[in-house]
């Protein structure tokens, strides 16, 4: 209800930018590159061209200053370091940590988020394993889509699933397959499986794919059977419902920041990465994306 809402704390958001490379079809255009970044304060410059009335052209700057903001040259291993780590612990901690990626088609979201679950299993088991040695937590994996306000299995041959919220506030998806998982392997092999049962492949259309929300779930529990918590990974739209009053968040909204919803309250700690093209013909594109960021940070 609204009254829980304002009741609950907001967890603050670490909003990273991530910029790609221009690609070989943008060099051969001779796309320019509009972006530039100085790591060092976190900043970068979209470098926009406007025509005045005589057709003539001039360079409008924007600024704009994030909490992180990464060029072209950094690695998978350093965006992971960044982002997903620091939150990792917070799991144990009966926290939610959740990173999800928004973007136009082609920005990189895909090429970000893939290796972030593997990265982040590793670091959970090997937490597992050693910090928290025989305290009998288990790791669990889900994976499930969001098409068309509707709720599809990947890991269950697309079942239809339906969600409520039970009394403690905590989100929860009637009928989610969750396979326990205890190497990094068949974690793998649950993601390929589950990449491979959606609606679009990464490389799916426009429209399609910018419909299609794949969440994945890394869930740590008690043998006891006492859920600690879950780890969500999503997508753009939960920053529509945190876009203004951030009291008063309009969860209901969609469906997935229905499902997202007590990722923002309360105890939890989220990650969004931009990530933004570098090329002049996504220059509109960028700033929309970097001002939806700008809004959350
Ligand atoms: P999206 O999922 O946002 O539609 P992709 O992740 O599929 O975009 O990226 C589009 C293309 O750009 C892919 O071929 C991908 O390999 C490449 N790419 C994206 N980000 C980077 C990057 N940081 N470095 C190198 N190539 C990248």
């Amino acid at each position: 209800s609204v009254d829980k809402e304002k009741s609950s704390s907001v967890a603050k958001i670490k909003v990273v930018v991530r910029k790609r490379p221009l690609n070989k079809k943008e060099i051969s255009k001779k796309e320019e590159d509009i972006i530039t970044i100085e790591s060092h304060s976190n900043s970068l410059t979209v470098h926009e061209t406007k025509l005045k009335v005589d057709l003539t052209e001039y360079l409008e700057k924007h600024e704009f200053v994030f909490d992180a903001v990464l060029d072209e040259d950094v690695s998978n291993d350093e965006v992971y370091h960044e982002t997903v780590e620091p939150i990792v612990p917070a799991i144990f901690q009966r926290m939610k940590a959740t990173c999800f990626a928004y973007g136009q088609t082609g920005s990189g979201k895909t090429y970000t988020m893939q290796p972030l679950p593997l990265k982040a299993s590793q670091d959970i088991l090997r937490l597992m394993h050693h910090a928290y040695r025989n305290q009998g937590f288990q790791l669990f994996v889900s994976f499930f889509e969001i098409y068309g306000g509707k709720l599809f299995d990947l890991l269950n041959e697309r079942r239809k699933l339906c969600m409520r919220e039970d009394g403690k506030q905590q989100v929860c998806i009637v009928g989610l397959q969750e396979f326990r998982v205890s190497d990094v392997d068949t974690i793998r092999e649950l993601i390929v499986r589950g990449n491979a049962t959606r609606s679009t492949g990464t490389t799916g259309a426009n429209e399609e794919s910018s419909r299609s929300h794949a969440i994945l779930q890394l869930a740590i529990k008690r043998i006891e059977g006492a859920e600690i918590n879950k780890s969500l990974l999503a997508l753009k739209e939960c920053i529509r419902a945190l876009d203004n009053d951030q009291v008063h968040i309009p969860f209901r909204g969609s469906k997935l920041t229905e499902v997202l919803r007590d990722s923002f309250i309360g105890n939890s700690r989220t990650v969004m990465i931009s990530c933004i093209s570098p090329n002049s013909g996504s220059c509109e594109h960028t700033l929309n994306t970097l001002r939806y960021a700008d809004r959350v940070k």
